[in-house]
């Protein structure tokens, strides 16, 4: 609940994925009356099929110093994890520009150190958000397997591997014997291998999401539905949100939008480079592999991941217009690779999802005040950590709207780091 000193405020946040709920859940402890306005039910954008991972050991960006290498390889190979639209291309130029420069071991250090401590309270902060919303059981804490067929691949790992011991997170090689005690169906082709013990799983990222919804609605929060179609400051602090039906005036507004936040920043005078990353899963129901903690084919790079409707497989990183139709092809992939990874399963009968990541070029998200306006809060481009990502930065969202020091440094999340102009994508 609120502190005696500080104000209550009417903040309107924009998106009911995790990070917006997540928030509002922050914002409302400390006594804030708080709306949530989306287009969808909660949890129906990216927060609802992603591989669950909660994990303070994921903490490595994804521009590594050898990913260039790497993707003419990965392009060429019809199961590999990246695809691109070339006509996309001419958008995301300054987006790979920044990529590139993102490229570099000592960047990749900060990068990690900064992932860190963003992810490193997430499992605590989940159990005691969770077991206020009265579901704890869907968090579980089993660890995350990291497996490999390759020893090449696997000593690729050492910079990864030493960038999380550097960062306090706990690292345990294991050898076969202990590959098959951790994941029993796993294909004897994988025999090297990390496991990071402290890593926990959601086991329905949608369960969540909508847990913490109507958590947030029992103890008074409003959620709308409604498309926010633009967004105007007035000279005396007023917000006013346009929608498709109404407009909403309130003191503060907070942009946890995912990958729309772009368009909405952008007419408030802040642009950045966010990328739609797509990504797939497919849930195969019934797959018999509950015992299991999640693994991660470190070389094909996705995740299995046991949630209550069964076997996700959840991977791919596709370049390509947001709105364009999904390429069922890289669902299909991940079936061939599910089999390839337990030779017990058969992929049948699956569904199939795709989402889009707010990606940003370094792999840090954007979190922080509005330059030109006080009463606008960013919290988007999440990228591949938005689950583990969302409890800190709802509190340094309800850092920012008490101003108080926030926690932690937050210069590195601050939208004005990016050189490069552009959007990083095809204009909405
Ligand atoms: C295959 C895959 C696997 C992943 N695995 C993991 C993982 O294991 N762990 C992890 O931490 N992260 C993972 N992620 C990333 C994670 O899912 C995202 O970072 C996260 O969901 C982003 O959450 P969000 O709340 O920012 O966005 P979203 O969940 O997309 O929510 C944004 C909301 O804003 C709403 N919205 C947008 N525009 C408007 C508008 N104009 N008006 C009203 N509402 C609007 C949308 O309807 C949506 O509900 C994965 C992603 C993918 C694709």
């Amino acid at each position: 609940m609120a502190q005696d000193n500080s104000v209550v405020k009417e903040i309107t946040i924009v998106g009911a994925g995790i990070v917006g709920i997540v928030t509002a859940i922050y914002l409302q402890r400390e006594g804030h009356r708080v709306t949530v306005v989306d287009r969808q039910a909660p949890g129906e954008g990216t927060s609802f099929g992603n591989a669950g991972s909660v994990a303070p050991g994921s903490i490595i960006p994804v521009a590594m110093p050898g990913t260039l290498k790497q993707v003419p390889k990965w392009l060429s190979d019809p199961l590999g994890p990246l695809s691109l639209s070339w006509r996309q291309l001419p958008f995301m130029l300054p987006w790979f520009l920044h990529f590139q420069r993102a490229c570099n071991a000592d960047r990749v250090r900060l990068g990690a150190a900064i992932l860190r401590s963003l992810n490193a309270p997430a499992v605590e902060a989940y159990a005691d958000l969770l077991t206020a919303a009265g579901a704890p059981e869907l968090l579980r804490r089993e660890g995350m397997l990291h497996v490999y067929k390759t020893e090449a691949g696997f000593k690729a790992s050492a910079f990864g591997r030493q960038l999380r011991t550097d960062n306090g997170c706990v690292v345990e090689l294991v050898d076969v014997d202990k590959i098959r005690e951790l994941a029993p169906g796993l294909s004897a082709g994988y025999r090297w291998g990390f496991n990071l013990p402290d890593n926990a799983h959601v086991h329905s990222p949608l369960g969540v999401v909508q847990a913490l919804a109507a958590h947030f609605k029992n103890n008074g929060g409003t959620l709308i539905r409604a498309t926010v179609t633009d967004i105007r400051c007035d000279a005396g602090g007023t917000v006013r949100l346009h929608t498709d039906g109404m407009t909403l005036s309130t003191e503060c507004v907070v942009i946890a939008a995912g990958y729309a936040s772009a368009n909405l920043a952008a007419k408030l005078g802040t642009r950045v480079p966010l990328a739609p990353e797509r990504g797939y899963h497919i849930e195969i129901p019934g797959a018999a592999l509950a015992q299991h903690c999640p693994v991660t084919d470190g070389e094909s790079r996705f995740v299995a991941t046991t949630m209550a409707g069964g076997l996700r497989i959840a991977g791919t990183s596709e370049f390509q217009a947001a709105d364009a139709a999904p390429n069922w092809a890289r669902a299909a992939a991940l079936a061939t690779l599910a089999e390839g990874m337990f030779p017990g399963i058969k992929a049948v009968n699956y569904s199939r999802w795709m989402g889009v990541r707010p990606s940003t070029p370094d792999s840090t998200p954007i979190i922080g005040r509005s330059t030109r306006h006080q009463q606008v809060v960013f919290a988007f481009g999440h990228g591949h950590w938005g689950l583990m990502a969302a409890p800190v930065t709802g509190q340094l969202v309800a850092d920012l709207v008490a101003d108080r020091v926030p926690r932690i440094d937050i210069s590195p999340f601050r939208p004005e780091r990016f050189r490069f102009i552009g959007s990083g994508s095809r204009p909405a």
